[in-house]
């Protein structure tokens, strides 16, 4: 994946000294095993470093600074071995800007019933040790995902897994650049949003570019290179005859090929992790990019169309989250709906833009004409999703917050669709069609979202989380005056704990 950095997580556990120097090293070596099974263990997409045991108010302050002062350190596990006095841990937890997993273990699985002495019930007190740390966490309000259960347990390491998965792609957020070609579709609001916030709040920033910058970049790719690239379509895709060279539509493909180049040559000297664009700015292009996208999608980039920066950088850090994970990750927009009595099926497209990791099938690579834009018929890759439990996200700006929105889906197989040239997928929503929709849109979901197969509603909860924003999740059990109401109560709350920064 493009501009992806492969950070670590420290394992830190806490205790103090009134134990005396015997059992404190059977504290470190015990947590050392620990974070040892952690870091090996291939369930977890990142390594475990397991940091010297803390015991003193200095200690505790030293590492968290020392956290926050390394890029390197995506977050941290937190354990209490044995009683860690929690005011200890004020000053340090006040600094720490990591987002932290509070792991809620005992080093021994099996209570040894018949050798069980007070020594043992001095080493193995996490059941009172974790206890005294929580409630220094919430008394302080802190953001933090609690894991309980032995760590040998494989169910506890997918709840790591899922944090980790979410900790990386926050990770990946701080400091990253997403370009913006042109400015919004006109009048939308959905895709408009505050990016002074979105900084403030998440940590990346978003800025505009000319397309005309885009265009000389295009226009300065060797046509040999365009060439070359055009017959690695032919080599990967079930490319149209009419496109192959000595068909009598090559030359766009080769321009779709000169598009690709000149937008990566652009997004790799900018140091972008994502971008937009909007057909109706597309100046010197003769074609709204169609395949480019897709392809660079398909590479981690993330994309809005119609200037969405928002599902642009939602996209990239659902890319990152699921990253390894079988599945795919796309832009996507619920486009169109079947609605026989039974049941309603959401017809999920875009005029062109879906990445092809969520292909069922080698895709076909078409000319078609767009219908809007203006501009020359574009080529782009078609196929089907496959099928299989997926969802969708929507991050939106209220104003003077962001909601996540998420709602879990199964694509399901479709009618051939001969006359639709474009990548699409069907799915059904749960709990079910109307209840989905009418919570999505109560909840202002945009049309335009990122769609998965590899991350879970899980991951995009700990994101939220680290994010402090309200996630509102769509799925079983969900019912529309429960979820209404959750959103009532979530107003109140957002708007307290943003305070008077807005
Ligand atoms: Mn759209």
């Amino acid at each position: 994946m493009k501009n992806l950095s492969r950070p670590v997580i420290w394992f830190v556990c806490g205790s103090q000294h009134l134990y005396g120097p015997g059992p404190l090293a059977q504290v470190a070596d015990n947590a050392q095993t620990i974070a040892g099974a952690l870091a090996a263990s291939a369930r977890l997409p990142l390594k475990t470093v397991m940091k010297p045991i803390v015991t003193t108010p200095d200690e505790i302050t030293r590492m968290c600074m020392a956290a926050n002062a390394d890029a390197e350190c995506a977050g941290l596990i937190l354990w209490m071995h044995t009683f860690s006095p929690a005011k200890m841990w004020i000053r340090g937890l006040s600094l720490l800007s990591k987002p932290f997993l509070h792991l809620h273990t005992q080093f021994n699985r099996d209570l040894p019933w018949a050798s069980i002495d007070m020594d043992f019930m001095n080493l193995n007190q996490a059941a009172h040790g974790d206890r005294e740390a929580g409630f220094l966490h919430s008394r302080m309000g802190l953001a933090r995902k609690v894991v309980v259960g032995h760590w040998s347990d494989p169910e506890v390491e997918d709840r790591i897994g899922a944090w980790m998965r979410a900790a990386h792609a926050w990770a990946d957020w701080q400091g990253a650049r997403f370009c913006r070609f042109g400015d919004n579709m006109r009048q939308v609001a959905v895709t408009e949003g505050d990016k002074v916030s979105a900084e403030m709040k998440f940590g990346f920033a978003v800025n505009g570019y000319g397309v005309s910058e885009l265009v000389a970049q295009v226009e300065a790719v060797k046509p040999a290179a365009a060439e070359a690239l055009a017959a690695d379509y032919e080599s990967l895709y079930a490319v149209a005859p009419e496109l192959k060279k000595g068909g009598k539509r090559h030359a766009a493909l080769v321009y779709a090929a000169r598009q690709e180049l000149g937008l990566r040559a652009f997004l790799e000297a900018g140091g972008f992790k994502g971008f937009t664009d909007t057909f109706e700015d597309l100046a010197g292009l003769e074609q709204l990019p169609g395949l480019a996208v897709q392809r660079l999608m398909a590479d981690g980039y993330g994309f809005g169309a119609e200037g969405d920066w928002k599902t642009a950088a939602l996209l990239r850090a659902m890319k990152v989250m699921g990253e390894g994970l079988a599945g795919g990750t796309s832009f996507m927009e619920d486009y169109t709906y079947h609605l026989p009595p039974a049941g309603g099926q959401v017809l999920g497209a875009h005029m062109l833009e879906i990445c092809p990791s969520i292909a069922a099938a080698k895709p076909r690579v078409e000319i078609h004409p767009l219908g809007i834009g203006g501009k020359s018929d574009p080529v782009r890759m078609v196929f089907d999703g496959k099928k299989g439990a997926a969802l969708n996200a929507s991050l939106i700006d209220m104003g003077t917050r962001f909601r996540l929105v998420v709602n879990e889906i199964r694509v399901v197989d479709h009618a051939d669709l001969p006359k639709l040239p474009v990548a699409r997928a069907v799915w059904e929503c749960e709990p079910d069609f109307k209840t989905a929709c009418a919570a999505w849109i109560l909840a202002g979901g945009a049309h335009h979202s990122g769609f998965s197969y590899s991350v879970t509603t899980e991951m995009l909860e700990d994101f939220a989380g680290m994010a402090g924003i309200e996630m509102a999740r769509i799925g079983r059990g969900t019912t529309v005056s429960a979820f209404r109401q959750d959103l009532r109560n979530n107003e109140v709350y957002y708007h307290l704990a943003h305070g008077f920064r807005a």
